[in-house]
């Protein structure tokens, strides 16, 4: 079975997808680290991107160039169509092989933070799991993990889905609040028993 696994920043999404792992032994796939690599220095998106827009958007060292791209994205709308039209088709490839792995009749895990926004996920999963929190929650695990301002981690909290759509886009919604992480290792635990999964 493939789930899709998502949750706003600091729900606590990346704490259930590694007990699904422990517990169930599931095999985890997480997009935001073949995201990244895609576009590391020799990443197998880099050829196209500086084809597409130039010396000015690669490091020294190969990378994407994050803060110009960043900066272009938000300027120019096609210029996000046109590395997202890059990094989709080497996502979509990479995750599919990755998946390939599976042992017969192993879960196989999908962490896609932007599960919700982003549409095309939706068709490759069987079940979608949200991982759900206070926003008030959210920002203090932020705050707490990095040197992000609660201005920053409330800006990119404004940028990603409302609670309420994540929510309505769920199977199974795993309230990640007020819970000890025992705790939050049972919840997940009760949701591998259950039948839907
Ligand atoms: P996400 O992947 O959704 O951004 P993480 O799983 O990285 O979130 O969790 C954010 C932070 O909050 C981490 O430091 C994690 O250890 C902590 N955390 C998450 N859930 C709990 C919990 N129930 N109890 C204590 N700490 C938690």
């Amino acid at each position: 079975m493939r789930i899709g696994l998502t949750g706003g920043i600091g729900s606590g999404k990346s704490t259930v997808a590694h007990a699904w792992v422990t517990l169930g032994g599931a095999l985890l796939i997480d997009t935001d680290a073949i995201s990244r690599a895609l576009t590391q220095p020799g990443g197998a998106a880099m050829p196209a991107i500086a084809q597409r827009f130039g010396p000015d958007f690669v490091t020294p060292e190969g990378a994407l160039h994050r803060p110009a791209m960043r900066e272009l994205a938000f300027r120019d709308p096609s210029a996000r169509l046109a590395l997202e039209g890059i990094l989709h088709p080497l996502i979509g490839a990479e995750t599919e092989r990755q998946a390939g792995l599976a042992q017969p009749g192993q879960r196989v895990v999908f962490d896609v933070p932007l599960l919700v926004e982003s549409g095309r996920w939706r068709q490759k999963v069987q079940r979608v799991v949200v991982v759900d929190c206070e926003e008030s929650t959210q920002v203090r695990r932020v705050m707490q993990r990095s040197q992000l301002s609660e201005t920053a981690v409330r800006d990119i909290m404004a940028q990603q889905a409302s609670r309420a759509r994540r929510r309505a886009a769920a199977d199974a919604i795993i309230y990640n609040d007020g819970l000890t992480l025992d705790q939050l290792h049972r919840e997940v635990g009760t949701l591998l028993a259950s039948p839907l999964f």
